[in-house]
């Protein structure tokens, strides 16, 4: 079987588990804030926890290409399963290109069955954009290190099991990223977690607060096995982090464009239907166009990152313009179905609410912009 072939096995695949198994019943989950345990239970089955972990590790080995056409359609459907895979498959591609083979014999094929499920733990109360000012801390201790200190919003944080955890092994280092260390850290004693944070939207999935307290972690945890090297180790999971937030922003767009193409050739005033007034074909046209827009963007960074090559600039041009696109169009959808767009019968109102997440995760837009500027500046010196 060709590789085209293949992807399209995969793509139909999961369109059909989508239109079966989520589509029916994810309005009711998301209203009531429900973790969709049965539909994890499926992805589990389907492989989709594994989708980027290579096939030696017991992973379906997909490419980041096929990988972000998998989170489309995810997000077409509902949004929150591919906050599930993507903060978890983070973790997962940390581990597999930072971390010793002995983690990624230990971890990679419990992570790739969802045996193991879990995320990224960077963000605390007191920081997100600004990273190295993280507080939470690790102290060597004979074989292990006693970790203390708390994060918050971490995605997946209550269901999840394992996170790749951002401390500081040295508080008082200079530059203070010299100090950051990263750990695979599982729950155990000292790991607690805090409240399930509430949300505009984004519901279902479980956004928490973790707590450490003299959580005592072996030193084999600590990814590379080199402290000082926490941040970079971080970041590097961030092109593919951007090139999923992006797909997921296709994903919204595409899902607003369709309801409104739809619904606009169905509702009729004076006279005609609604895609026949130039104010509506014009909010057609810009919603279709930028839809194209970003797809094509996220295509080009994930073949740069299935080449081998550095895509942090294309990775951000994606994730900017990708979810600026979901946060219009959902807007739009809105203005073009009138008080229906409004309702929570309609999934008009829930794109609405979970579009302005793209903005602001792996990385805000207003940050995005300026990476975006500094690569190009880098790329083309006078
Ligand atoms: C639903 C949800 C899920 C999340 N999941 C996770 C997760 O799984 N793991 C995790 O670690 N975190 C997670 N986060 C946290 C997220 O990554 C942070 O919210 C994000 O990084 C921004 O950090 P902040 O909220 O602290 O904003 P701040 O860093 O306080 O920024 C506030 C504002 O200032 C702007 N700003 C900051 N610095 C600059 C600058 N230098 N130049 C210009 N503008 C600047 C920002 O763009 C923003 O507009 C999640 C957040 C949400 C809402």
């Amino acid at each position: 079987m060709s590789e085209q072939e293949q992807e399209r096995l995969i793509l139909d695949t999961v369109d059909k588990f989508l239109q079966k198994e989520v589509r029916p019943y994810a309005i009711e989950l998301e209203t009531s804030d429900t973790y969709p345990d049965d539909i994890v239970e499926q992805m589990k089955a389907m492989g989709l926890f594994g989708c980027i972990i290579p096939e030696e590790y017991g992973g379906l080995g997909l490419s980041a290409s096929t990988y972000a056409k998998v989170i489309e359609l995810v997000s077409r459907e509902w949004m929150s399963l591919s906050g599930i895979v993507n903060s978890h498959l983070i973790m997962a591609y940390i581990t597999l290109t930072q971390g010793t083979e002995q983690q990624k014999q230990h971890f990679l094929p419990r992570f790739a069955t969802g045996e193991i499920r879990g995320g990224l733990a960077l963000t605390e109360p007191n920081c997100g954009t600004d990273l190295q000012a993280i507080r939470t801390v690790a102290k060597r201790d004979g074989d292990d290190y006693v970790i203390n200190g708390s994060k918050t919003w971490i995605s997946n944080g209550i269901k999840g099991s394992c996170y790749a955890l951002l401390v500081k092994t040295d508080p008082q280092a200079s530059p203070r990223h010299a100090g950051m260390s990263m750990f695979l850290a599982e729950k155990r004693d000292g790991f607690n977690v805090g409240r399930k944070l509430k949300k505009l939207g984004y519901k279902g999935i479980d956004s928490a607060e973790l707590i450490f307290e003299n959580y005592r972690i072996p030193a084999n945890c600590l990814i590379g096995e080199q402290e000082g090297k926490g941040l970079q180790t971080a970041l590097s999971g961030l092109s593919l982090g951007r090139i999923n937030v992006a797909a997921r922003g296709v994903g919204v767009a595409q899902r607003a464009l369709s309801e409104s193409l739809s619904y606009s050739q169905v509702r009729e005033t004076f006279g005609q239907p609604i895609c026949q007034h130039q104010a509506i074909q014009l909010k057609l046209a810009d919603m279709a166009t930028k839809t194209e827009a970003a797809r094509l963007l996220v295509k080009q960074a994930a073949d740069a990152l299935d080449r081998g090559e550095r895509c942090d600039l294309e990775a951000g041009m994606a994730k900017l313009f990708a979810s600026e696109a979901a946060v219009h169009n959902s807007m739009e959808a809105m203005r073009i179905h009138g008080a229906y767009g409004y309702s929570p019968e309609l999934v008009i109102e829930r794109l609405y609410r979970d579009a302005p997440l793209l903005a602001i995760g792996e990385g805000t837009n207003e940050i995005q912009r300026t990476v975006i500027a500094k690569r190009l500046i880098e790329k083309y010196p006078v």
